[in-house]
């Protein structure tokens, strides 16, 4: 059983079906993760209605499961059989591998190469920010791309800005504290905060230069998280490579890579090793901080400025998914907490999960995934709601009505930076 794409017997179609019956037949036997999404119910149903055993399953019984997973990751820190237990049971990853095996097989649609270059999307479309804005609220226009692309009519699609995050840094650089700095980061901006929300890149840029922290941009690509959701995992290694090709001698010189985006976090974690299984992927994963991880760090190290001016009171905070699986806790909360926010967390898939959703055949099961989240913002009724992911927030608005700020931005406004000139 392998989960290394580097290996051939990952792309070997027999030893996927053997791993994958396998594995069913622990998780039907355990059953503990039937409420998490929609695969579990899929695969219990799918065996109970044939007989007893994974045995009974056929090629689309598998497909029809797979197709389900979104790639949430919650239930790999729920199960007790993940590596090193003896049973080495990765079933997000085991999803993963059976995506890449029938993409090197079938190929890639058009749809699913095109959700997966956000950044030939962005640059195409920040020029004519205006105009790309309105033709994806216009409800004809929506249904066109639907009929063209399989991206579902009803999907919040982010918004466009004609001054990119990396633009606003290319016109006012980052600025060095004087004496030494409390701490070196090299920020890995995300794709959807350089495109679709440079609002939050510039607000984690002010608070560590108000933090006296020295900030890097180096230069970067989409971290191929939208590859590997549709299965190319050569794309996605491509992507990993070209990363750690400008990561890596930055964690040599002693930065942290510090990153706002915590699916783009836990790839840089938890998959360029996988992908990339190499000393430099090894340094930079074990290098790569979550953004309000690395702002609590100087905290805890007596280091963050704890001067708030402006307390940001009541929030209602959705931890996403790929946050939780990187096991780190609840520092965005706590980090909001030290500003002086009353903070309710509330621990629920908002069903979104990069592109799966977008796509025709998902979107309402995404919809039904995130209902118990959206009734929980709802209820709560705090004046601020935040999430770490910028993808998150666009379906809580969309649940909700409720648009969601990121962690940063709370911390930003707090600081009294958010009405200051850039
Ligand atoms: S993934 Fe693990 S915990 Fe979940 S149903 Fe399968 S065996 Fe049980
Ligand atoms: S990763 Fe998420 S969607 Fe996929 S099987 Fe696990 S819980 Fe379900």
């Amino acid at each position: 059983m392998t989960y290394h794409p580097t290996l051939p017997a990952y792309w070997d179609p027999d030893a996927l079906e053997k791993d994958m019956r396998r594995i069913f037949h622990y998780c039907i036997d355990c059953r503990m993760c039937v409420t998490l999404c929609h695969a579990f119910p899929e695969l219990f149903r799918r065996v109970d209605a044939k007989g007893e055993d994974s045995s009974v399953l056929d090629a689309a019984d598998m497909q029809a499961v797979v197709e389900l997973c979104n790639d949430c990751k919650l239930c790999f820190p729920k199960c007790p059989y993940t590596p090193p237990h003896a049973w080495n049971l990765d079933f997000p990853r085991l999803m993963l591998r059976a995506r890449a095996v029938a993409a090197r097989r079938s190929g890639i649609s058009f749809r699913d190469r095109m959700l997966s270059r956000p950044e030939t999307i962005g640059t195409l479309s920040s020029p004519l920010a205006p105009v790309v804005n309105a033709l994806n609220r216009n409800g004809g226009f929506r249904a066109l791309l639907e009929k063209l692309t399989g991206i579902h009519r009803e999907t919040p699609l982010p918004e466009y800005h004609r001054e990119t995050f990396a633009a606003w840094v290319a016109r006012r650089g980052t600025r060095r504290p004087a004496g030494e700095p409390a701490g070196r980061v090299a920020l890995f901006y995300t794709c959807t905060v350089d495109y679709n929300a440079p609002e939050v890149g510039r607000a984690a840029v002010e608070v560590l230069e108000r933090n006296r922290v020295e900030v890097a941009v180096p230069p970067q690509v989409c971290c191929g998280m939208p590859n590997l959701d549709c299965g190319d995992v050569e794309a996605a290694t491509a992507a990993a490579r070209q990363n750690i090709g400008t990561l890596h001698p930055l964690v040599t010189a002693g930065y942290e890579i510090v990153t706002p985006g915590p699916s783009c976090g836990f790839m840089l974690r938890q998959e360029y090793p996988l992908l990339v299984d190499t000393p430099a992927a090894r340094e930079v994963a074990a290098h790569t901080v979550d953004l309000c991880e690395y702002l609590m760090r100087l905290h805890n190290q007596g280091k963050l400025d704890t001067d708030f001016p402006q307390r940001p009171g009541a929030v209602t905070y959705h931890l996403p998914c790929h946050l939780k699986a990187q096991n780190i806790g609840y520092k965005s909360r706590d980090l909001m907490q030290v500003a002086g926010a009353t903070v309710q967390v509330i621990e629920r898939c908002c069903g979104h999960d990069g592109t799966w959703s977008m796509r025709t055949a998902h979107y309402d099961h995404s919809m039904q995934m995130g209902r118990r989240l959206f009734e929980a913002m709802r209820e709560a009724g705090a004046p601020i709601a935040a999430s770490d992911c910028v993808l998150a927030q666009l379906q809580i608005q969309k649940g909700t009505g409720i648009l969601p700020l990121h962690p940063i931005q709370v911390i930003h406004r707090a600081y009294g930076l958010a009405g200051e000139a850039h």
